[in-house]
């Protein structure tokens, strides 16, 4: 069984989503201790729970440890199963980070599997589902599988109540995914969503975007959702180029103006824009665990963030692999599968 020390690197909740992901697609047992030692509220959290027992069940593994607060987990699973699963985190906890768990198994499942999950579905430190769906889900399906997603209901913290759907037809094997060049940017365009908040909000971020950036008013949408169960605001700037599309998200919140927050999303979007890489430094973080599934291949991308460090040292103590990251310009860096 290997033994995971919870508090390495950024010590938080990504070493055991990881693990819980390469246990079960590896077929590998694990302990871990000192889970999320890092971080102000340690141990498992209502999301993290939910990322153990999703796993556990798609995988019907055994589980010690899986309790509010726990420090500590040892999981070891069995055959993965593909099927219709539904999985509720029963707080505003990610649903997008308990999918980045159970969808490289599912993904490598002998059949179709069907997921809804309900939560949180736009979070800030998670992938919001706008991310999900432009981005993360398109770049798997190019390794192979067939990812088809659809949002029913927004779900932002504190309330949650969010539900995303997925339909998931599975490949025996990933193939490799090479991101080296960004190519020509080809459109640019901002999401607005917002939920139960006055409309003012989100038409001020928009004029923000449209005097900072100058996109046409055709690249500038307003989603109002008003069935969400709490209020809610995410502003996402969406960049599609040749070989990759970005999206870059920063989420409303009490006492923070509308425009800093338009502000925020298009700070994140102009570092990539200006580092002329294809890969953003969170889907970076997303694609070192299909790449190593797929046995094989690389992205350029900006200074690996230490999530990103401590995500490859976490799989290379599941997989007989190691990454290779190196400076190729200034600010501009290689990720390499050995
Ligand atoms: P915790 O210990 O609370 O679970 P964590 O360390 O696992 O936290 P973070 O480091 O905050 O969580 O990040 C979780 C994941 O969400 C990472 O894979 C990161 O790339 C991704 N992520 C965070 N914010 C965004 C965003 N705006 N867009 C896309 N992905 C994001």
């Amino acid at each position: 069984m290997l033994s995971l020390d919870g508090s390495f690197g950024e010590g938080g909740g990504q070493i055991l989503r990881t693990a819980l992901a390469l246990a079960v697609c590896t077929q590998q047992s694990f302990h871990i201790t000192r889970i999320r030692a890092g971080r102000k509220k340690p141990g498992l959290q209502p999301q993290h729970l939910a990322a153990v027992n999703a796993a556990a069940k798609i995988s019907n593994a055994q589980v010690r440890g899986a309790t509010k607060g726990s420090g500590e987990l040892e999981f070891t699973p069995h055959t993965v199963r593909a099927g219709h699963y539904h999985f509720d985190i029963g707080t505003a906890g990610s649903t997008t980070l308990v999918l980045e768990t159970i969808l490289p198994a599912l993904a490598l499942a002998d059949k179709r599997s069907t997921l809804t999950l309900q939560g949180g579905t736009h979070n800030p430190f998670a992938p919001p589902f706008t991310f999900i769906k432009e981005t993360f889900i398109p770049l798997i399906n190019r390794m192979g599988p067939v990812i088809s997603t659809t949002l029913e209901r927004p779900g932002f913290a504190p309330r949650g109540g969010g539900k995303l759907h997925f339909t998931v037809e599975p490949v025996t094997q990933l193939q490799p995914l090479q991101l080296s060049e960004r190519g020509a940017i080809r459109q640019q365009y901002a999401d607005i969503l917002i939920a139960n908040l006055p409309a003012h909000i989100a038409e001020r971020e928009l004029a923000v975007i449209r005097n900072v950036l100058a996109y046409p008013a055709k690249h500038l949408h307003i989603h109002v959702n008003n069935k969400t169960i709490g209020p809610g605001n995410a502003v996402s700037i969406i960049i599609k180029s040749d070989h990759v599309t970005e999206c870059f998200t920063a989420f409303g919140q009490r006492g923070l103006p509308a425009e800093q927050v338009a502000m925020e999303a298009i700070g994140q979007a102009q570092r990539y824009i200006d580092a002329g890489v294809p890969v953003g430094p969170y889907l970076a973080d997303q694609l070192l665990l299909p790449l190593a599934l797929a046995g094989s291949g690389e992205f350029v991308t900006m200074k690996p963030s230490l999530h990103t460090t401590t995500n490859m040292s976490v799989i290379s103590q599941f997989m007989n692999i190691t990454f290779t990251s190196r400076e190729i310009s200034p600010q501009v860096w290689q990720i390499v599968l050995n």
